[in-house]
């Protein structure tokens, strides 16, 4: 099921539109956060030691 309700940035007033507020023209955004990803720790994790590879490589000698 798709979530409909979105929650305008400006006057914080709910609302079923999903382009902008009926109220005050504002932007709306999804009220509720984005569903966490465990794909998203390990993105950090490779990052982390891709930056740390490099370091090392780059400062030995
Ligand atoms: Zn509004």
């Amino acid at each position: 099921m798709r979530w409909l309700l979105r929650k305008c940035t400006v006057c914080g007033r709910y609302t079923l539109r999903e382009d902008r507020c009926p109220l005050c023209g504002g932007r709306v955004v999804v009220p509720h956060p984005p569903r966490f990803s465990p794909e998203d720790k390990y993105v950090a994790y490779r990052y982390t030691m891709k930056k740390l590879a490099g370091l090392l490589e780059g400062g030995g000698g």
